[in-house]
């Protein structure tokens, strides 16, 4: 534990891998910690076509290994070990993982928001093949396909109505027998002609052989248990779930300032403690991107800099 970092990052998405770049491009001295393998989210993207410049059917994995290549480039280093309790005020900040511990004088949060699961069987293998936790990303892939959108909140609600633009029918699979959603966008959604609903149901399977083409759907109320095939011709449906996000912040609680459990910050990238900041979807914002990620990370990395900066000043 003898060295003494510019900077460490927390995760290795795009927000992390980002700030890993510009902040050994200033030859700061930076460390990365991942937890398991970089990429965050996009590792189960199956093409990325809203990240600009990105390759024709470039897959979420392929971006990740340029970012990853870029940042080591640039002489970031990375370990791979689970962060299990942070240290953040003060001029030197530790952070303990299950392997070692490292210290730095300034930290980078990034490690990133997951979208809740429906947690049935079959989610897991089909995620990239049928099942989506992001319509941006995914919906172009499902042009005059059938969708099912799984939730009744804003989000679920939001997203069947941007489906509505690829997708032949969208049907919202919701657990009760009325929205979440705020009235506005439920009227949106009552009005929109491809728009159909599946009340107070839930998902518990589902399968297929390549593709995502099988569901199992129980209504709460009876317990009766309907199986939903693909429509032949299609050989595939989408299933795209919005139930609520999950960001990873439990090891910062009660030292960050927090916002309905995501870390507030200004929009340099600062939080409520001097010297640690935060990029991408573990923040508090209105976009949750790879695009906004990476921008994030940016800007975290360069005032990293300036608050070194301004550190070494203020010892002379
Ligand atoms: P949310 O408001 O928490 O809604 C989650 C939805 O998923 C609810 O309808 C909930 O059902 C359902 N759900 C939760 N767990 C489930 C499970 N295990 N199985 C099946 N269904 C489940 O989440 P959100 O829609 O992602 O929105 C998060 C926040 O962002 C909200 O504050 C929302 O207002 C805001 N937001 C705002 C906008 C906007 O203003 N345009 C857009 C998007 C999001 P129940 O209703 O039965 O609990």
């Amino acid at each position: 534990m003898s060295k003494i970092y510019d900077v460490i990052i927390i995760g290795a998405g795009p927000a992390g891998l980002s700030a890993g770049l510009y902040a050994g491009r200033s030859h700061l001295s930076t460390l990365i910690i991942e937890k398991a393998r970089e990429g965050g989210q996009i590792v189960n993207t199956a093409e990325i076509a809203n990240y600009p410049g990105s390759l024709d059917e470039e897959s979420g994995p392929s971006l990740i290994e340029r970012m990853k290549n870029q940042a080591k480039h640039f002489g970031a280093e990375t370990v791979y070990d689970t962060v299990s309790e942070v240290e953040l005020q003060g001029d030197v900040k530790t952070i303990k993982c299950l392997t070692n511990t490292y210290q730095a004088k300034t930290v980078i949060l990034a490690n990133g928001a997951y979208p809740t699961p429906i947690g049935c069987p079959g989610e897991r293998e089909f995620t990239g093949r049928g099942v989506s936790y992001c319509a941006t990303c995914d919906g172009a892939f499902f042009e005059d396909f059938e969708v099912y959108v799984v939730g009744g909140g804003d989000s679920a609600v939001e997203e069947a109505l941007f489906l509505t633009k690829f997708a032949r029918k969208v049907t919202v699979i919701h657990r009760r027998d009325e929205l979440r959603a705020c009235k506005s966008i439920q009227e949106k959604a009552f009005a929109n002609p491809k728009i159909a609903f599946l009340w107070d149901s839930v998902v518990k399977e589902l399968s297929g052989e390549e593709l995502l083409d099988t569901m199992v759907v129980e209504n709460v109320k009876t317990g009766e248990r309907t199986v939903v095939k693909a429509d032949p011709e299609d050989g595939m449906f989408g299933v795209f779930v919005f139930i609520g996000f999950r960001p990873q912040t439990a090891l910062y609680e009660g030292k960050v300032k927090m916002q309905d459990n995501y870390i507030v910050t200004d929009e340099n990238m600062n939080t409520s403690i001097p010297g640690v900041f935060a990029a991408g979807d573990i923040r508090f914002k209105s976009l949750r991107q790879v695009v906004t990620a990476a921008a994030d990370g940016a800007i975290a990395a360069t005032q990293v800099e300036k608050y070194l900066e301004a550190q070494s000043c203020s010892v002379i």
